[in-house]
């Protein structure tokens, strides 16, 4: 056994058969992932459009792939034609680009809603007003290619295991007001190497795990 399958080994048995595992392989080269992919991955996680879509040419066609990282609305166009799930959406304008591009490929994209639930200032995500409000809009119910599937969310980058938590439940809390209301938000996406763990007791339905699958990276990308 190399490395990357004893750990998405132990992974996979410290996850409940409803946690859907994302493999966070940014800044990973092929090689790497594919030892990933032997041992039956067949989810990843990037956070660049272009070395995702770069990825998606070389690698088998049956992965699944997910763009974790924020998305610039003028790139949605190099990854439409592939993605499988879009996880940081937060805004009316992306979705509707995203509807227009999966459009021309005769394709419907699955999203998720990012919510901003970290107490350190992030540029990225909505409140949970705005999330409402964009689900219950007109122009949103009418955009025909996308589906928003649920939520997710990103925890404060600290080492106080109460405060990442708490903003887990809060999230969970959020979600669990809404999925009666909108049946379609089935995925938590919340969690990560260092605390999918605290994540799942919160109820996360979807862990992304980068560094304690392929070891750390490079340099420091969230
Ligand atoms: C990089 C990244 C991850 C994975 O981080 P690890 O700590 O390596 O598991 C998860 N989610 C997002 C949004 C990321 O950018």
């Amino acid at each position: 056994m190399n490395d990357i399958e004893r750990n998405l080994h132990n992974i996979r048995t410290s996850l409940t058969n409803d946690v859907t595992l994302v493999a966070v392989s940014k800044t990973k080269p092929v090689s790497e992932i594919m030892k990933a992919y032997d041992a039956g991955q067949r989810i990843f996680g990037e956070n660049k459009i272009q070395e995702m879509a770069k990825k998606w040419e070389n690698m088998p066609k049956d992965i699944r792939w997910h763009m974790i990282g924020h998305v610039q609305t003028n790139k949605v166009k190099y990854m439409a034609h592939f993605v499988d799930l879009i996880h940081a959406v937060d805004s009316l304008k992306l979705l509707k680009e995203i509807d227009k591009q999966a459009k021309k490929h005769n394709r419907t994209i699955n999203c998720l809603l990012q919510i901003k639930i970290a107490e350190e200032e992030s540029k990225f995500g909505l409140n949970e007003e705005d999330a409402i409000a964009l689900l219950n809009s007109q122009e949103v119910k009418d955009l025909t290619n996308v589906h928003i599937q649920g939520l997710m969310g990103m925890a404060t980058f600290t080492n106080d295991q109460n405060q990442v938590k708490a903003e887990f439940q809060k999230i969970k809390s959020f979600f669990d007001q809404n999925v009666s209301k909108y049946p379609k938000l089935k995925i938590l996406s919340i969690g990560m190497s260092g605390d999918y763990k605290d994540a799942i007791d919160c109820g996360s339905t979807m862990v992304r795990i980068g560094s304690s699958i392929f070891g750390a990276r490079n340099y420091n990308l969230r």
